[in-house]
């Protein structure tokens, strides 16, 4: 849809809100006869600037700026929060045009999981450890990643797709899928927007009460610390650090840990590869989760 463009520089307003998977190919037609590139982003909606930074990535970059809005079931564990997670699709539709989308794809669970479905995309390895250990969210958060952004992909079609560091595990997940699976779409992975204290923008942040939310501002704290004693002395010298930070805002991880950025195999020093430090913490209401990646 180059042809009809606006430079994208002025914002567009007007956005096309489909349900219906069959709708919104029909809306990519003319992109594709055109050649035009399709972005994708996918979200689960609650939108916030770490999104808008990736749609606006996703605007500079392609002729057509695609935002997928799903709350997605099955990468929610029993007892997790898929019933009470902030849904507001008019606000979502109305940011996601003002930052330069001009299709939401909001899908209904009966739609992208129709009565039968039985097929799944799995990566293995990589989503048993950090949030997939089977004792934290397990491997099943992840085949549930996998199975509705490969969904998303054969949907949209896209040539880019946007995601944020903020969940790097989920980050090299996928870019292990695309490899394995030959899926003709570049990943691209985008820096973590925060919060002015350090915290990670995340649509979760709202379960935090007053004091919750001035003590989760440790997690970056600590992953600072972490690569400062990290880049000056050692690895696990950083990961004590961190930790203390923690301990000193009263807060006992699941994990903080080093790991190698693109395997996620243990690491014990830093070694030349990009080694990421992600950490989880419940705080208060709200499982909060964030990662430095220490470039060497
Ligand atoms: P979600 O709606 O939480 O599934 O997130 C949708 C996309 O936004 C994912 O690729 C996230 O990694 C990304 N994202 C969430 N929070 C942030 C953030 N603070 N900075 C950058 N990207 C983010």
């Amino acid at each position: 849809m180059k042809h009809s463009l606006p430079n994208p520089s002025q914002a567009r307003v007007d956005v096309k809100f489909v349900r219906a998977t069959d709708e919104l190919r029909l809306s990519l037609t003319d992109a594709r006869r055109f050649g035009d590139t399709i972005g994708l982003v996918p979200t689960m909606g609650c939108l916030h600037d770490g999104h808008l930074s990736l749609i606006r990535a996703a605007r500079a970059e392609c002729d057509v700026v695609v935002m997928s809005l799903f709350v997605n079931p099955t990468q929610f564990g029993p007892g997790e929060d898929f019933e009470r997670y902030p849904r507001d699709e008019e606000r979502d539709t109305a940011l996601a045009a003002s930052a330069g989308a001009e299709i939401v794809y909001a899908p209904t669970v009966e739609g992208m999981y129709p009565e039968g479905f039985s097929t799944r995309v799995e990566v293995q390895g990589l989503t048993e450890v950090l949030c997939g250990d089977p004792a934290r969210r397990g491997p099943e958060h992840f085949r549930g990643v996998t199975t509705v952004v490969a969904k998303l992909f054969n949907a949209v079609g896209p040539c880019v797709a946007y995601f944020g560091q903020k969940d790097a595990q989920q980050v090299a997940v996928i870019k292990r899928m695309v490899r394995d699976l030959n899926l003709p779409v570049r990943i691209e992975a985008l820096p973590i927007v925060r919060e002015p204290d350090g915290l990670a923008m995340s649509s979760r942040n709202v379960y935090l009460e007053d004091g919750d939310r001035a003590r989760a501002a440790a997690l970056s704290r600590a992953l600072r610390r972490a690569e400062r004693e990290a880049r000056s002395g050692s690895l696990a010298a950083g990961i004590e650090a961190g930790r203390a930070e923690l301990a000193k805002a009263g807060i006992d991880p699941e994990y903080f840990e080093a790991r190698d950025a693109e395997d996620l195999a243990p690491v014990a020093e830093l070694n030349g590869r990009p080694v990421l430090i992600a950490v989880a913490a419940q705080v208060g209401g709200a499982r909060l989760i964030d990662n430095v990646v220490i470039e060497p």
